[in-house]
């Protein structure tokens, strides 16, 4: 240390100047933050006076309005900027600008030496904020006076080299100005329009004027921060736009404000009208902007939300997390997973007031995001019974277009009825015309319709919803109540066997069935057998699913078999029955979408009409 006149200058400590050379060459990727660091210790400072003018009565210029002012001089590349915030004392300048001699700051530094790694924004986490200023310049000046009366003023300046100095000087008005020269490969900065831009990217929504000249950079304000009733509809609508550029507006809403429970913050948050246009490749769209009181510091932090939230957007305000945060550091913050669980419940929540206050709106959302929404049913294990009360189906009872939920649908559950039926296909067209619902239409008993390919993922996990059995009625072993046996005469036993002998491998069984009231035979899967939904989205995916062989469910009450029957009786061998078997067979093929060989089906039809006009 060596002074002269009042200056004196300080050697920075050793670890400080090593730190030095990495902020210049590795620290930051982007220069233009340098003004974001800058504008959020102003930011930062403005608060601490604010708090404290609540609490003290000698303070200098109390009752001044809080602000940030920047000047910038194009021709000479002069830049400051400054605030009327909390200033600084002597201490403050030698203990929190003079030194980064942070707990663990050289242990980390000597670690990612030896190991070679890209300090990369990492070294964020440390507070050395300011010290990106040096990316743009090479020396820097402070003129800062605390905000009690009787404190001084002071000069500190640096090139962030091996010293900084620090004299006292005259200095009227409280706070911080910070000025410099930018260097050449800087210049670009020193421009007002530009410094707007990046005010307006980074800051402009801290909650203090930021004046560039008599103009007001920042326009928007946090309105997150306000409780919902406090902010108008145009307010948010706009606020949205802005957040996300889209030119609708949003959907939904929700102000959060939440404290305890290990994490505090406050959010706006937004779900869009429409889906953006590949809802499944939904990780490559922007979600929510994370700010750390009221200065960004993640334009994009999809980290805050599990994957099949993703459609959410807006932003989250918390004051957990330290600026300047990497992602890999951000992932890996306790306060971060605290923060994200508190949303999920907050978010799932929301949703569920939606569905039953506003249904019209809750289904528009769930027939555009439903999809990517659903997938959360195999991911979020902690929130799976919130996620199944959210899902809504068509159903067999009710119109086209309707949806409804499993409480719902058990609420209109007959008192025979002991399971949950649903039924998987393309369309609503197609599960209607399924002849394993015959029997179900017929009985007035309510069937689920599943005709989203990711309903088909979803269900095989829900195998019960309030203790009842959640069943497709593809299945073999449906078990439906109250039909009466059919009468397995000795006819009807031999001509299953009949179906049996000419369809061999191609099935695993012949049956008689209970379920078909209209149709005369249905496959239906296995007991252990995959959906055919399952499967055909499996094909549609490209991957090869064994195909499951069906069970053949005959109803010997169709006149078709009656006939047959008959037929059977008067002569075991006639050719006719055999080709008949196959053709029902491949007509139920077809119905399913399964058939393989269209020559081969119109051929034996055409054999069949023939026989049949002769
Ligand atoms: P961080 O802001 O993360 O702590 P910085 O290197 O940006 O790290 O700043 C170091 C410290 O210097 C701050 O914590 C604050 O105490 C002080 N400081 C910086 N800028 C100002 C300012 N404009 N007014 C008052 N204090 C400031």
């Amino acid at each position: 240390m060596d002074s002269k006149n009042n200056s004196q200058t300080f050697e920075y400590k050793a670890e400080m100047k090593q730190l030095l050379q990495l902020i210049v060459h590795s620290l930051y990727t982007h220069p233009e933050v340098f003004l974001r660091e800058l504008v959020s210790n102003g930011s930062d400072a403005l608060n601490k006076l604010r708090y404290r003018q609540l609490t003290e009565e000698n303070i200098l210029d109390k009752g001044k309005e809080l602000e940030l002012k920047i000047t910038v001089d194009p021709k000479e590349l002069l830049f400051t900027i400054s605030d009327n915030g909390i200033g600084m004392t002597k201490e403050d300048l030698t203990d929190n600008i003079g030194t980064v001699a942070r707990s663990g700051t050289l242990e980390y530094l000597k670690k990612m030496k030896e190991e070679k790694k890209d300090t990369g924004d990492l070294i964020g986490q440390f507070g050395v904020g300011f010290y990106s200023v040096f990316m743009v310049t090479d020396e820097v000046t402070i003129e800062t006076r605390h905000a009690d009366k009787d404190s001084k003023g002071y000069r500190w300046v640096s090139s962030g080299e091996s010293t900084f100095m620090i004299e006292e000087i005259a200095k009227e008005d409280r706070g911080t100005k910070i000025s410099f020269k930018f260097k050449d490969n800087a210049k670009e900065y020193a421009d007002e329009y530009k410094l707007r831009q990046i005010i307006k990217k980074y800051s402009n929504f801290a909650d203090f004027p930021i004046m560039i000249g008599k103009e007001k950079v920042n326009t928007v304000e946090a309105l997150w921060r306000k409780g919902e009733a406090d902010v108008k509809d145009e307010e948010r609508n706009e606020f949205y736009k802005f957040v996300t550029n889209d030119y609708e507006d949003p959907l939904f809403s929700l102000h959060l404000s939440v404290e305890g429970s290990g994490a505090e913050f406050k959010a706006l948050l937004f779900i869009p009208q429409r889906a953006p246009f590949d809802l499944m490749r939904m990780h490559q769209h922007k979600t929510v902007q994370l700010y750390s009181n009221k200065i960004m510091i993640m334009e994009d932090c999809k980290e805050l939300l599990p994957e099949y939230l993703q459609f959410i957007r807006g932003v989250v305000d918390t004051s957990d997390l330290p600026l300047n945060v990497s992602r890999e550091v951000v992932q890996a913050s306790p306060s971060m997973s605290k923060i994200r669980t508190a949303m999920v419940g907050k978010i799932l929540q929301w949703l569920q007031r939606m569905a039953a206050k506003e249904t019209e709106k809750y289904l528009t959302f769930y027939k555009t995001l439903g999809p990517l929404f659903k997938t959360g049913l195999n991911t979020d294990f902690a929130n799976r019974d919130k996620l199944i009360e959210l899902l809504r189906f068509e159903s067999s009872t009710q119109k086209e277009g309707e949806m409804t939920s499993f409480k719902d649908y058990v609420g209109r559950m007959k008192e025979s009825q002991k399971e949950i039926y649903y039924l998987t296909g393309d369309s609503r067209a197609q599960v209607e015309h399924n002849p394993n619902l015959e029997y179900f239409k017929k009985h007035e008993i309510e069937v689920l319709f599943l005709t989203e390919p990711v309903d088909v993922y979803e269900i095989q996990s829900i195998t019960e919803y309030e203790k009842k059995t959640v069943k497709s009625i593809d299945k073999g072993d449906i078990e439906l109540a109250g039909t009466d046996e059919k009468k397995e005469d000795d006819l009807s036993k031999s001509l299953v066997g009949l179906f049996k002998e000419t369809l061999k491998d191609k099935v695993e069984d012949v049956r008689v069935s209970r379920r078909l009231v209209d149709s005369a035979v249905t496959l239906v899967t296995g007991n252990s057998g995959m959906d055919r939904q399952m499967e055909r989205v499996m094909k549609m995916m490209g991957q090869e699913a064994p195909p499951a062989k069906r069970i053949m469910e005959v109803n010997i009450d169709h006149p078709v078999l009656k006939n047959l029957s008959r037929r059977y009786l008067a002569n075991t061998s006639d050719e006719i029955l055999k080709k008949c078997i196959v053709q029902l067979y491949e007509s139920a093929q077809l119905m399913d979408g399964e058939l393989s060989s269209k020559f081969d089906y119109v051929k034996r039809m055409t054999d069949i009409m023939e026989e049949a006009t002769k």
